[in-house]
């Protein structure tokens, strides 16, 4: 019977410790958040700004909702984009610096759309093995020909692209990865595309708003610009909001209209979505001190851990990884932190790749130094980590 195929399934998931399950939080997300009536100290979110719950964004997005309800009604190509999704649209292309830009509901939607519109069968995609799942999805639905180039190595991607006779090649890449908080080298991957005459698509998910001398992202932190860049940023994480962008010149982004289905078949955001994301840009551009804040609390934590047995993997991003190695481990690690009242994920399969399993330490500017100090103090109190995990 089907029914007893798929229990079967979900056995075999949680021997090998890997069944997932949802907390329920209680009230908005923050560096406190209630769970079962209790308050924990979490490092879990991406809201690296700690922008999820600002009055003036909160206030945008209820005087949107009074003016112009809370359904979009039909796809952008189908009367549901209106004039705040424009406005929005036009401040995205100029805060990335950009031509224009166009507006998703998710990064998932706009990183598939994004791939699937630029290339297709008889064309290559060159994607770094850690790259976020929706643009291994996007590559795979694309029909193009892909190779995985190795983590980070310009050396690998290179002797990719010098063996390719492909017609289209499109070079993708996180800025900084997800689950490891390092940077890709995009200068010297920029250089390969121009030798190459390569597409870049960089995904900014966890740069925006954190790289850059003004929090533009992944382009300002490198000084890059080009017109085969494809930039994809996002709105959910850094922004504190909910969508994303992808920008680049004038051609591209006609192209990813037209032709991107996860645009064209699906119901836009609500118009209070881009009211919130417009003021979110205000604020961040306004409040710079978050992003110094953040610097500090990132430097505090390094400080903190610096000769203890929780070593953590070289990030100067605010996504901190300790690599543990089992996933049970990493479970019970999680745990220990979470009877002591602090929440930090246990990160495994397929996130990571195998063998990989973390715990992934988010920081948020809404953190503060003492916070840190709570974490840093917990963490050298963990039991030792098991060898040869
Ligand atoms: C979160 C994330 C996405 C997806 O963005 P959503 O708006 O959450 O759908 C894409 N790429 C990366 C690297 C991400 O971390």
């Amino acid at each position: 019977m089907t029914q007893t195929r798929l229990s079967a399934q979900l056995d075999e998931l949680a021997r090998r410790d890997l069944i997932r399950s949802r907390r329920i939080l209680e009230g908005p997300q923050g560096p406190r958040v209630a769970i079962g009536g209790r308050d924990y100290l979490a490092f879990c979110s991406n809201d690296y700004l700690g922008l999820a719950n600002h009055p003036r964004i909160n206030a945008a997005a209820i005087a949107a909702v009074q003016r112009f309800g809370v359904g979009a009604g039909a796809s952008p190509m189908v009367t549901g984009h209106n004039a705040l999704h424009q406005r929005l649209e036009e401040k995205l292309a100029a805060f990335a610096g950009l031509p224009r830009a166009l507006l998703f509901p998710s990064g998932y939607q706009a990183n598939i759309g994004a791939v699937t519109a630029l290339v297709g069968r008889s064309d290559a995609v060159f994607s770094d093995k850690l790259n976020h799942a929706s643009l291994i999805d996007g590559a795979r639905l694309s029909r193009a020909e892909v190779t995985r180039y190795a983590h980070g190595s310009v050396a690998s991607l290179a002797r990719a692209l010098a063996a390719s006779d492909a017609k289209v090649k499109l070079v993708a890449t996180d800025s900084v990865f997800s689950m490891d908080g390092d940077i890709a080298p995009l200068p010297e991957i920029l250089a390969l595309c121009e030798r190459h005459d390569a597409w870049l698509l960089v995904d900014d998910a966890h740069g925006l708003g954190v790289l850059g001398a003004g929090g533009r992202g992944a382009l300002e932190h490198f000084g890059l610009a080009s017109p085969r860049i494809v930039y994809v940023g996002t709105l959910g994480k850094a922004a504190g909001v909910a969508g994303a962008f992808v920008a680049g010149a004038e051609e591209i982004v006609e192209t990813v209209l037209q032709r991107a289905r996860t645009y064209i078949f699906s119901t836009a955001a609500p118009a209070m979505l881009a009211a919130a994301v417009e003021e979110s840009l205000d604020v961040m551009r306004e409040e710079a001190w978050r992003r110094a804040h953040l610097a500090e609390l990132i430097a505090a934590l390094k400080d903190g851990l610096a000769g203890s047995a929780a070593r953590l993997a070289p990030s100067s991003t605010p996504v901190q990884p300790l690599i543990v190695g089992a996933n049970a481990a990493a479970l019970a690690l999680a745990e220990f932190l979470r009877e002591r009242g602090i929440l930090v994920p246990a990160i495994r399969p397929p996130t990571v790749p195998e063998g990989t399993a973390r715990l992934r330490i988010s920081l948020s500017a809404a953190h503060s130094i003492d916070d840190v100090r709570q974490l840093v103090q917990a963490l050298r109190a963990m039991p030792s980590l098991p060898q040869g995990a």
